[in-house]
Formats: structure tokens, sequence, C-alpha cells
């Protein structure tokens, strides 16, 4: 289970009495968010700060703990914010700053001075404030009293984007071949990634999973046979062809396992020793949290792997996808994504069929494939690009919408979107940030989530929705 520590400041002026005061009101708070939040996240309160020689105690137990995926620190009383220092410049985990009291109304006909000096956030908490930002240290700020909802719900959500930055720091993503050839956006400075977001990139040729495919068994094929017909509905009599990418997926698993990769790229570019380009087998993948890109796109790899595990927990459904064509009936323009093969099984409106048919490209066998409708509703669409210089997000609102009719001849995953506050904007803003074509869609998770894991991993992010006007548009395109 993944902890956050909770840190509170003090000092020594105000006598003992106080400060076991600050440490009992610590402790409710602490056990209040384990009994609110503890299936999100364990807390763990930690000693008091009086001084710099604790604060720095306290700092390294976190770092030092590899269950520990994020930080809140809360000034009860006044802390001088020089103790701080030496402390926070040994951090390299997300921190919030909780600016909270551990009552929620004044009690006008008692208040007296020692409540004064042991119930002074407005004070100690804008010291601490204070240093963070002269130390241009990333940080959350939430306030409010600590047990309204709204406190709750963003710590919550903090707990969510640790999580994901702590996947981060120790993603390897497997890529099986290269980038496909000539194309820009799948493309990128792999070190700089993996100095800014922590992800191993590292290559291998197909060539090791056809080899493991030739060593998958008959009982292991048996086995993922029973789990795809447990789940799908096998609408193909093709049965040898969804066997193979049954060997696939049990090859990948083994590989990643064993590698211990969260996340992998294939490309139908190279493919050799394989008879078809993984569908099902990458689906289905998808669909266990395993990041994936396509084409080489490790980017979207890393990032969908993130994105599902700040999901992790939530109802809804994130995802790789490819945006693919558009309805342009003028006022009710849609946009249809899929990709050749590999939509997430996760979007799947009803149980999904598999099928087989010939991809069109790769020359390659036919593949197996999930194909199905997606869900409705509220959605994100997010993606990572490689500016050069920096890392930039771009994150859209959209609505998943109902296919308007059928699509019999079209025999893959597909999910239809309207873009927000309409297509011209939504699409043009797009292209104008530079948004790629591989994004990953959550209808778990909301651009206040995006945004905060932005600002706690410093890259820089571009959000279109109904709040974005063409005044926008050309602010982004002039500067
Ligand atoms: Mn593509």
């Amino acid at each position: 289970m993944s902890k956050i520590y909770f840190i509170p400041g003090s000092q020594d002026l105000y006598g003992e009495e106080c400060l076991k005061q600050v440490a009992a009101d610590c402790r409710e708070m602490v056990d209040f968010f384990n009994a609110k939040l503890g299936d999100t996240v364990t807390f763990e309160l930690l000693p008091t700060v009086e001084t710099s020689d604790i604060c720095v105690s306290d700092m390294r137990a976190a770092m030092n703990d590899d269950d520990c995926v994020g930080v809140i620190t809360w000034m009860h009383t006044f802390s001088p914010a020089k103790m701080w220092i030496k402390g926070l410049q040994i951090l390299n985990k997300p921190l919030l700053h909780l600016h909270t009291q551990a009552n929620e109304k004044l009690p006008y006909d008692k208040i007296d001075m020692d409540f004064m000096n042991l119930n002074q956030a407005a004070h100690g908490d804008r010291e601490y404030g204070y240093i963070l930002a002269r130390m241009n240290i990333a940080h959350e700020v939430v306030a409010g009293y600590y047990k309204h909802d709204y406190v709750l719900n963003r710590i919550k959500q903090f707990a969510g984007v640790c999580k994901a930055i702590g996947l981060s720091k120790n993603l390897t993503v497997a890529t099986f071949g290269n980038n496909m050839r000539d194309v820009a956006v799948t493309d990128g400075n792999r070190l700089e990634a993996q100095i800014k977001y922590g992800w191993e990139i590292k290559y291998w040729g197909i060539g090791e999973i056809a080899k493991l495919v030739d060593e998958v068994t008959d009982a292991e094929a048996d086995a993922k046979m029973a789990e795809y017909t447990a789940k799908y509905t096998m609408a193909t009599d093709r049965i040898d062809v969804v066997r193979e990418q049954a060997k696939y997926e049990v090859a990948f698993e083994k590989f990643l396992a064993k590698n211990n990769c969260q996340a992998f790229t294939d490309t139908f570019q190279d493919l050799h020793g394989m008879k078809q380009l993984p569908g099902i087998a990458a689906q289905n993948l998808m669909a266990k949290g395993v990041g994936f890109g396509p084409e080489g796109d490790y980017k979207i790899s890393a990032f969908s792997a993130i994105l599902m595990k700040m999901a992790e927990g939530r109802d809804g459904a994130t995802g790789f996808i490819e945006d693919y064509t558009y309805d342009l009936t003028e006022g009710e323009e849609l946009e249809l994504a899929s990709h050749m093969l590999e939509v997430p099984a996760q979007f799947a409106l009803n149980k999904p069929e598999i099928q087989v048919h010939p991809l069109g490209i790769g020359g390659k066998a036919d593949p197996a494939r999930l194909v199905f409708d997606s869900v409705t509703g509220d959605a994100i669409q997010v993606t990572l690009i490689d500016m050069g210089d920096h890392f930039r997000i771009v994150c859209a609102d959209i609505e998943l919408v109902k296919q308007p009719q059928p699509m019999p001849n079209l025999p893959v995953a597909r999910l239809m979107y309207r873009l927000k506050p309409n297509f011209q904007i939504g699409s043009a803003g797009w292209c104008y940030a530079g948004g790629a074509h591989h994004s990953v869609i959550s209808t778990a998770l909301t651009r206040d989530d995006i945004a905060m894991f932005a600002r706690l991993t410093g890259t820089e992010l571009v959000t279109i929705g109904d709040d974005t006007t063409e005044a926008d548009l050309q602010k982004f395109f002039m500067r």
C-alpha cells in the first residue's frame, strides 16, 4: 500500500503543553484521513518539526521509504521557515501544503492568547508558503477545514497523482522495434524523458517476443484462450488465429514481468518472426493497466500507464486512442477515434466480440482483434509532446457519444466524441498546441487531475474546453 507522510510544523517557543496538543491534533487529523481515504493510500504521522534537524530527519524518512509517494505538511503554530530549508532540499517527492486548522469555528466566547498561539495556521502557513515559493519548489496548496469534502477530495486527488508520479519515476517501457519511420510526434528526446519523468525506455527486437511465442506451452495457451472466452464473445471460427494472439499475450506478459516493464510499444514495420500484428493481445493487456503505444510511441505508452495508475480505484475508463476521422455535419461535428487494432478493452460498452479481418497494411496475416462500441459521457483527451526544449501536455474536455449510425464495415473498436467548446475551436486549439494524434482518453480523470500532475512535475499545460475562446487561439498562435 502506498503511503503519504504527514509532517506538521511548530517550534519550541510555546512550551511542552502546546507541542503535546499539536501532536494530539495531528494524530486526530491523520486518523481521520486514514478513516476517510484509507482505501486510496495510508497516511503516516511523522514527528513535529521544531528544528532543522527534525525536518531533515523527517524528509530523510520520506525519501528512504519506497512506499512513500508523497508528503503533506501543515503549520499548526508558527514555524520559522528557515528550519525547513535543509529538509526541503532533500525532498524529491510530491508535496502538498495543507492550509487548515484543528478547529473549524472560532470559540468567540473563550478565545485568548493561548488559543491564538496554538492555532495560528494563518500565520505559520504563510511563513511556510513563502519559503516554498522562494525555493521554487513544485507543490500543491489545499486550503480549508480538513474535514470538509472539498479538502478531502483534493487530498484524494493528490494521492492519486502521487501514485501516478511514483509509477512514472520507476517506469520501464519496453520498445519492440523503433519509432515508425518518418513519424514526428511519436519521437522525441528519450534521455530528457528519463531525466524529467524517470522513464527508462529500453529497446529490444520483436524477435525476443517471437522466440517466447514459440516456447508457449499448450496449457498456457489454453488458459489464455479460456480468459478470452470468459471475457469476450468469440465471433469467428478462425480459432487458430485467435490462439496465435493468445500466445503473443502470454509471451508479452512473461517478458514484461521478467524485465520489470510496466509499458511497451510495438510497430507494424517490425514484426520479424510474428505472423500477425498484436491485436487482442495488446487490447487485453491494456485492460490490465499495462501501458501501450503503437508505432514505437514510447511517450503515449508511458503516459497511458501513468494515467491508468492515476485513475486506479475510480469508476470509468482510461486508455490509449488514436484520432482518425470526422463527421463534419455542420453544427453536429463528431470525431471518430480508433486504431488499426489496439483500442483498450476497458472502453467497451458491451461484451466485445473477437473478430478476424485483414489489416490492410504491414503485409502480415489477418489479426484477431476485439470489436466494440465505446462507453459514453464526459471525458478528457490528453497527450504529452516533446517541444524540443520542454515537454507539453495538451488536455481537452470532450464528450463521448453514441455513434449516430452503425458502422458494419469497420471491424475495429471505436470511440466517437464531441469536441468542446465546439468543433472549430476544439480541433483548431489542439492543432495550434501541437497535440499528437496519439492520446489518452479518460472518463475517470478530469482536467484538474492533469493540472495537478502538470504542476507537480513542472510540465507546461495547455487546456481546451468550454472556457476556450477564439481569442485564446489567436493569443496562442501569436505568442
Ligand atoms: Mn498512429
